[in-house]
């Protein structure tokens, strides 16, 4: 019989196969044992209350362990936490939002104050050239940087070498990893890493949305180097195979590990270059082979670090849908109004925002990127602090009490 704390490990396994039986898509990724799967999907999907009765028994025996140390006690609990407020949501159990973000998620969201937009606004205003309103301005300049797929794959394999040199460089990454790139359509993201196991990814790229020159870099970081590919082949062969952690055989769509997760992958580029070697990349490498002759790298760099405040009006979208009750199409101006979306990219971010997985999901970027910020400001070498994110079961807790003094 296998150890009190592997049977533990693998019994949370077993329940999130089983929760994926009522969430498709809520197993993000899985890469344990096929028998273990191929029994849920022939069992299908069991009684709600069954799997909270196991959830509950699970969540004691975790405290309970006394092979655990503090770290794998607190990661597997929150995880267990997590689970069972899906199943809540399940049977129909009507949370406020952010009660249940705290419980999926291990943050807390906020209203995000309008004049940290306005204040994006102003300096969008600045960054771009004059003519009509800062939406249409916004919308040239986007043109401006569209890139096809065809055009960009040659530079998508240049920039993904030099990603993988520099993660390689500082990072435990497995020898025999490798992603490969492919284009696909009719998804709701912009890309999109699915893990394999075996530290190979596939990492899918939306052709039908626009690419955009000065996002390959960002993207490819994002997914691959030093982002979700590189979190997920490292702890497989760390946290799964070295150390024998069965829970380290999946990822959960909706836990306190998608905050680390998007957390890692928004400050991938910034762990593996400085703010100034990424504007030399682009001058010097990126936006000459693609003949991009007319950009300017420092204000196009500007740009982007604005537009990424932006990303908060997302959370405020989903605070005035759910908890204000505000129709769709008021949400959708909100998205117009603050986000400078187009009316049918607004109408796609409130589709998001409604699906019951997805909602609370668009918190993780913005909370998962300041927490990390936030550890890196205060105690410096980022790259040791990253390298402990990408090697043990971090959650939200553990980085607020790294900052605890
Ligand atoms: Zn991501």
């Amino acid at each position: 019989m296998p150890p009190s704390d592997t049977i533990i490990a693998q019994r949370f396994v077993q329940l999130a196969l089983a929760l994926e039986q009522h969430l498709p898509g809520y197993v993000d990724t899985y890469f344990g044992p096929p028998e273990w799967k191929e029994q849920s999907i022939a069992t299908g999907p069991r009684p709600i209350d069954q799997l909270a009765q196991e959830a509950a028994d699970l969540a004691a025996a975790i405290k309970q362990e006394p092979t655990f140390d503090d770290q794998r006690r607190d990661y597997l609990g929150r995880q267990v936490t997590a689970m069972q407020t899906s199943l809540r949501l399940l049977q129909g159990e009507p949370l406020p939002l952010v009660e249940e973000v705290t419980l999926l998620y291990d943050i807390t969201p906020t209203w995000v104050d309008e004049r940290e937009f306005d204040e994006a606004h102003r300096r969008l205003d600045e960054l771009l050239p004059p003519g009509d309103s800062l939406f249409e301005r916004l919308s040239q300049h986007k043109q401006s940087i569209e890139i096809t797929y065809a055009q960009a794959e040659p530079l998508l394999s240049i920039i993904t070498e030099r990603l993988r040199q520099l993660t390689r460089a500082r990072f435990p990454l497995p020898d025999e990893e490798s992603f490969e790139l492919y284009p696909v359509t009719n998804q709701p993201w912009r890309a999109y890493n699915w893990y394999l196991g075996h530290g190979q990814s596939r990492i899918d790229i939306n052709t039908d949305l626009p690419l955009h020159i000065t996002d390959l870099a960002t993207t490819l970081a994002h997914e691959g180097y030093a982002g979700h590919h590189t979190e997920l082949s490292i702890k497989e062969a760390r946290l799964l195979q070295a150390q024998g952690r069965p829970e380290h055989c999946l990822a959960l769509i909706n836990s306190p590990a998608c905050v680390v997760a998007e957390g890692i992958a928004v400050q991938a580029l910034d762990v593996l270059l400085s703010e100034e070697e990424q504007i030399r990349w682009h001058a010097e490498e990126i936006f000459p082979r693609a003949g991009y002759l007319h950009l300017d790298a420092v204000r196009e760099h500007a740009i982007d670090r604005v537009m990424r405040e932006l990303g908060s009006v997302w959370d405020n979208a989903a605070f005035l849908l759910h908890e204000q009750h505000q129709s769709t199409a008021e949400v959708s101006a909100y998205f117009q109004r603050y986000g400078l979306h187009r009316e049918s990219e607004a109408d796609k971010a409130v589709e998001f925002i409604s699906d019951p997985v997805s909602r609370s999901y668009i918190f993780t970027y913005g909370y998962g990127g300041k927490l990390l910020d936030a550890l890196f400001a205060a105690k410096g070498n980022a790259v040791q602090w990253f390298t402990r994110l990408l090697t043990e079961p971090v959650t939200p807790s553990q980085i607020r009490a790294w900052l605890t003094p």
